[in-house]
């Protein structure tokens, strides 16, 4: 019997989640809990589109290949009705007892089968069976019943094809790096050099000083040279990352922690992979995630610095010369891995481990190829074998049959047709069928790139999210240094309208070098305005920086988040005041900004009219204001079904804000993902909200989609919609919608 049923749950549950392919996974949880409990058998049936039970694997029976138990029956489908375990000593002699030949199941007496549940609905059965005609004991039952939890989550995503035949489609799911389709031959990138140096010690540590020197230099002419091969349309967050490599290669601290190493008796190699591993766990161990995933960027740097002083040149030009499309696979995937492949054949990027905010996701954003991060070791991967990238869903299938293969290469011809189209809209308006316009502004503020807006056709930025300058840094900013990189924005919108949102940390948002520590709820603790206002020198130089950046120019509008009280609003304006006249007697040419309120706590709604004469406007935060009206946490996949901003509730209130400001006579845009989200904004535009701030990337779409709709359209959905009381009405009634004005390819 089990000696401790938690470690053993958690000894089963990790051991699957190590491994990749789902065929194997499966195996793997039956052979491990027969073992663990002592049974006969254990089988794992999961549930198909015709409701019938599959067996996906089973320890014990005679055969578990082709087997079906039709829908209802047998005492697997009286578990799957019943929605609870059924543990009994004799199977044989229940009445619903149904019998396959193939599994020669009569020689097991006892049956304990109890279901798998995701998100309210059964989609499996877990079955153990003994010889002896004894009921399971209550301790095993309860144990299955808790490890059944556990594997519905593991389970429950797989597609049943990929389970049954990982020889073909063997499907994936990572991390979207990159949006797009792409289809080729995996080449893998040896980029763990570094990791294999060995110590050879060093005699003369002068003259091994004096090589490393040299290989710095070496390194940065060659990362120069490796960004003049991509071309000079790099957008600045791709020359970013180039300048950042240099940046680092000219790093003190780098320079010096390596001739350490080596004035300490160690070889070139080994004092630059120790050197490198210290600053990897510095990085590693930040809790910010941009800041995380910068670790990459130095072990590809390390990796690369080896393999030049070694003269391997991983990242030359490949040895076989490319003529078919290949997707770069590898742990990591570094910028010279890309930088190495010929445009024309680079189909696609996958990474073993990574994030969205790694810079191989950028430059594969950038640069337009489709990229999945974290997809974890892909051990049935061979070189040449076929693959598709999926970026758009986040998946990779691995050696895909013709009609997969045919069937994205349609999406592909489809994608392609539909960004020309696109394309052409760049300098038309957003204007519906029956003449009105909506201005579309871009959010931005993330790695600080703000070109791309301009090039999707945004009119101005309507949310810069002023924290991540702050994240990427190791300690506040001061005015001068936030003046210049906000003049930046400035410059590239010049005349255009610029919403700044002061400081927006605390929650998920932590700065690293300020860890807001100790709260039981940082969602609802010390963040955006209640931070900003009890920090105010930190508020005052960020608003006095805003004020200077805009050179006197009346487009600064300021944004505060997380606004509830309207004490928060009035000691903003004061502090406004503050600024603006310091800077006048400074000397300086001033313009009071406008500011406004984000609306994204539900207390706003109410508070909205009392503050009709002290804002200029407010800008609706859907993310957290849906966030906060349906108490589930924007960030946590385990509720990312449900959480959902056309949910009936957040409908209304977004209407009633709407309503709200327009009879106080504020001006209303939205900033969130709504705002990128075309049935979303049907319905927003039925409202009246005329004006729109979201991602440059989604930016050509919405406005495809507005020039097909008409007001009048959108009011009728909307009047509709909010008789609805159920989420997925709503969202049926709006893709209906989507596809009676010919855009059937932005309803999903
Ligand atoms: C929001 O909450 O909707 C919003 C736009 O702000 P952020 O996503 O930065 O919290
Ligand atoms: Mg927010």
């Amino acid at each position: 019997m089990m000696k401790n049923a938690i470690l053993e749950l958690t000894k089963i549950v990790q051991g699957v989640a190590l491994i990749d392919s789902p065929a194997d996974q499966v195996k793997k949880i039956v052979s491990s809990i027969s073992q663990t409990i002592g049974a006969d058998v254990c089988s794992l049936y999961r549930l198909n589109d015709a409701k019938d039970m599959v067996l996906l694997a089973s320890h014990g029976l005679a055969s578990d290949k082709n087997i079906t138990i039709p829908a209802g029956k047998g005492l697997v489908g009286v578990v799957a009705q019943s929605r609870h375990s059924l543990n009994i000593a004799d199977a044989a002699n229940h009445p619903d007892y149904f019998y396959v030949e193939e599994t020669q199941e009569e020689a097991f007496s006892s049956f304990c089968g109890v279901p798998l549940v995701k998100q309210g609905r059964v989609i499996g059965v877990l079955v153990v069976q003994s010889r002896s005609a004894e009921q399971l004991s209550a301790e095993s039952e309860a144990f299955l019943v808790t490890l059944a939890s556990q594997l519905a989550l593991i389970v429950g995503d797989i597609p049943l094809v990929t389970i049954l035949d990982d020889s073909i489609n063997h499907r994936v799911i990572g991390v979207r790096g990159a949006p797009g389709i792409g289809i080729g031959v995996a080449k893998f990138c040896d980029a763990g050099s570094l990791s294999r140096a060995s110590d050879e010690g060093c005699n003369d540590p002068e003259a091994v000083i004096i090589e490393w020197r040299n290989l710095l230099i070496k390194v940065q002419a060659e990362i120069g040279a490796e960004k003049s091969a991509l071309g000079t349309q790099l957008s600045e967050s791709v020359s970013g990352i180039f300048d950042a490599y240099q940046l680092l290669l000219s790093d003190q601290s780098l320079i010096d922690r390596v001739e350490g190493e080596i004035r300490a008796g160690h070889g070139l190699a080994y004092s630059l992979k120790i050197s490198i591993q210290y600053f990897c766990d510095l990085f590693r161990a930040m809790d910010d995630p941009y800041l995380k995933a910068r670790y990459e960027d130095i072990q590809h740097l390390g990796n690369k610095l080896f393999n030049v002083w070694s003269g391997a040149k991983v990242n030359a030009a490949p040895a076989v010369p490319i003529t078919e499309p290949v997707v770069l696979v590898g742990a990591q995937v570094s910028v010279s891995d890309i930088a190495s492949i010929p445009a024309k054949y680079l189909a696609g990027v996958v990474c073993y481990e990574g994030a969205r905010l790694s810079h191989t996701a950028v430059l594969s954003n950038a640069i337009g190829i489709p990229a999945v991060m974290g997809v974890g070791t892909l051990k049935k991967l061979h070189a040449n074998d076929q693959l598709v990238v999926d970026g758009n869903e986040g998946q990779i299938i691995q050696r895909p049959s013709e009609a997969v293969v045919a069937e994205f290469r349609r999406l592909i011809v489809k994608e392609k047709s539909l960004s020309l189209q696109l394309k052409e809209l760049r300098d038309l308006p957003a204007m519906t069928t029956d003449g009105q316009t909506v201005r579309l502004l871009t959010n931005t503020g993330l790695l600080a790139d703000i070109t791309p807006g301009l090039k999707s056709g945004a009119e101005g930025i309507g949310l810069y999210r002023t924290e991540i300058p702050f994240m990427v840094r190791e300690s506040f900013p001061t005015e001068d240094e936030q003046v210049q990189v906000y003049r930046k924005v400035f410059a590239a919108y010049p005349g255009r309208p610029v919403y700044m949102r002061t400081l927006d940390i605390g929650g998920d948002k932590q700065l690293p070098y300020f860890p807001i520590t100790g709260e039981e709820n940082p969602a609802l603790g010390w963040r955006g305005i209640r931070f900003s206002l009890d920090n105010v020198q930190l508020l005052m130089t960020q608003v006095r920086a805003m004020i200077r950046a805009a050179d006197g120019k009346d487009n600064l509008h300021v944004l505060l988040p997380m606004v509830c009280s309207t004490d928060e609003v009035t000691l903003f304006s004061v502090l406004l005041d503050d600024a603006c006249a310091q800077l006048i007697s400074e000397g300086m040419e001033v313009s009071r900004p406008k500011m406004g309120v984000m609306i994204e706590v539900p207390a706003a709604i109410s508070m909205l009219p009392f503050w009709q004469d002290k804002i200029d406007f407010i800008s609706i935060g859907s993310n957290d204001l849906s966030q906060y009206l349906l108490a589930m946490d924007r960030n946590n996949a385990r509720v990312s079904k449900r959480y959902d901003h056309v949910h009936p509730a957040v409908i209304h209130e977004i209407f009633r804000i709407v309503q709200s400001a327009s009879t106080v006579g504020l001006p209303v845009s939205v900033c969130g993902e709504m705002a990128a989200d075309p049935v979303a904004v049907i319905l927003l535009i039925g409202m009246g909200v005329r004006s729109l701030s979201l991602s440059s990337a989604k930016l050509p779409k919405i406005k495809w989609m507005i020039r097909a709709l008409s007001v009048d359209q959108a009011r009728r959905v909307l009047s509709k919609a909010l008789t609805y009381d159920d989420v997925e009405r709503i969202r049926q009634l709006g893709n209906k919608t989507l596809i009676s004005i010919g855009l059937e390819e932005l309803a999903h």
